[in-house]
């Protein structure tokens, strides 16, 4: 059987991406591409809609630059700390599962690990990020749990 040469490893950027990315290293052979992704989603996504005209956007570019900038730090400790290469490393924009798909289409991937908290009640009913990564992806998903034991 053939083993997983090239991995994306989707990350928030929280404490717990540590978790998958350490989980991910251990199934994956030495020789294997990983490739680390973060998706910024647009502060504008969820208001948009409601309140298109909103005064509370004016400037909001420049506040996603730099918070852009500042998860770009973070994504690239991360990496370093794991010992990525630096061109291993993304930040895409747009909705999480929609661009993880796309970017494991373009880059021909595998496997997609991602973070999964194992909901209950609402946010069952709602979903996850990992429900929507599963659900469409065109390769394997290997969801990690996040719990207390981590
Ligand atoms: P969630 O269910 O949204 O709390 O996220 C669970 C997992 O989905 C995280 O551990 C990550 O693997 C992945 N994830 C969530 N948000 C993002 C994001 N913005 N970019 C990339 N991966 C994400």
């Amino acid at each position: 059987m053939a083993t997983y040469q090239r991995i994306l490893v989707a990350v928030d950027l929280s404490s717990e991406s540590e978790v998958v990315l350490q989980k991910a290293q251990l199934i994956a052979e030495p020789d294997a591409e990983m490739h680390l992704v973060y998706v910024q989603e647009p502060m504008d996504n969820v208001y948009v809609g409601i309140v298109p005209q909103s005064a509370a956007f004016s400037g909001l570019g420049d506040l996603e630059a730099q918070l852009g900038e500042e998860l770009k730090q973070k994504l690239t400790a991360l990496g370093e700390s794991f010992a990525l290469p630096s061109d291993h490393l993304h930040i895409l924009n747009g909705s999480p599962a929609h661009e993880i798909h796309r970017f494991s289409q373009e880059h021909d991937t595998q496997l997609i690990v991602i973070g999964t908290h194992g909901q209950k009640g609402l946010q069952l009913l709602l979903g996850s990020t990992a429900n929507s990564v599963l659900h469409g992806a065109g390769c394997d998903v290997l969801s990690v749990r996040i719990g207390a034991g981590n």
